[in-house]
């Protein structure tokens, strides 16, 4: 199923996002995970890509969303970079997706990171969905989006005329980067709609349950911090248990107001812990819309 379809037959659709492990010797226990967070009916899983390429270290997107498309009966979301990548590799990568029987495609430019670059004619991630419907028209594209804008952007304007050519080139939906404060995703799809951006989001939601996570999201990322998040750091940091409970109560009272507040769909960052899908889902299970009448 394509997800543009779910976007017409649900109020909000739910999906969690998963990294493929870097070890074959994962395999198993990742299966395990994504078997317990299937148990929860997300309407999609999607999987990352690791940058520098489109996805082939460790163990392969695609071979996690067929796992997930075949063996669970799930809809995945196999995320491509372009960056490092080149046309022939992103071609072998799309044929291999289509032939899993992969549908959606989650379109990414990937980051610049030293010594690599994006294939000349690919320069953007609007650049790679028109590339993936000249040769592959079938697949169904989703784009990232910024609600506190792109970290090379020069104005959240400019990010959004970004996302305007992501809809030109094809995108049918947008996923959020992670934010921990509400208003900057209020007033960024607020503005993304009156520039004519009419395609659904997805609120990207990630719980902070971890000190580990504290060091390297939290601080790596640019998501603003508001005080409530940072009472709730400072408060839990040294407490394992308490920071775990603090965290998930903080991610599912941010996806109860989006919920609450309209918003096209919630997409988890669980970090691969089934254990922290559940309870979000267990936290927002009496929000969570039926389908639209008649469908
Ligand atoms: P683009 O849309 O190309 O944007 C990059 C920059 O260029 C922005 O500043 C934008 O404003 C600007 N820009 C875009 N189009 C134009 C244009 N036509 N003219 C001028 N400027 C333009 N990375 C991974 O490696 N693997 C993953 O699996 C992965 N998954 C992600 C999932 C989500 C939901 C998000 C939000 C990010 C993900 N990333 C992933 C990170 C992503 O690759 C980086 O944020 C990357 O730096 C930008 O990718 P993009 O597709 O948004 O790029």
């Amino acid at each position: 199923m394509y997800i543009r379809q779910m976007f017409a037959q649900k109020p909000c659709v739910c999906s969690i996002e998963v990294f493929p492990p870097k070890k074959e010797s994962s395999l198993a226990k990742m299966q395990d995970t994504l078997r317990r967070m299937a148990g929860l009916r997300p309407d999609f899983i999607s999987v990352t890509c690791s940058a520098g390429g489109s996805g082939q270290a460790g163990v392969s997107t695609c071979r996690i969303a067929r796992f997930i498309k075949n063996e669970l009966g799930l809809e995945p979301l196999a995320h491509l970079t372009c960056m490092g990548a080149d046309e022939a590799g992103l071609r072998q990568t799309l044929d291999e997706l289509f032939a899993s029987g992969i549908q959606n495609l989650l379109a990414l430019r990937g980051d610049a990171l030293p010594g690599l670059q994006a294939p000349p004619r690919l320069a953007h991630a609007s650049d790679l969905m028109r590339f993936i419907r000249a040769g592959y028209g079938s697949f169904g594209l989703s784009g990232a989006c910024y609600p506190e804008g792109h970290v090379e952007s020069a104005s959240l304007a400019a990010d959004i005329d970004a996302l305007r050519q992501k809809q030109e080139a094809g995108a049918s939906h947008l996923v959020t980067q992670l934010f921990f404060d509400n208003l900057h995703y209020y007033r960024f799809v607020n503005r993304a709609r009156k520039a004519g951006v009419g395609l659904p989001v997805s609120a990207g939601v990630m719980p902070i349950v971890s000190a580990r996570q504290i060091e390297r999201t939290v601080k790596l990322s640019s998501a603003s911090l508001p005080p409530a998040f940072t009472k709730m750091i400072s408060r839990w940091q040294n407490d394992e248990q308490g920071l775990f409970e603090a965290g998930i109560e903080y991610a599912v009272n941010q996806l109860r107001d989006l919920i609450e507040g309209g918003t096209d769909g919630v997409h988890l960052y669980a970090m691969n812990n089934a254990e922290v899908a559940r309870r979000v889902f267990e936290g927002i299970a009496d929000l969570l819309p039926t389908p639209k009448e008649g469908v």
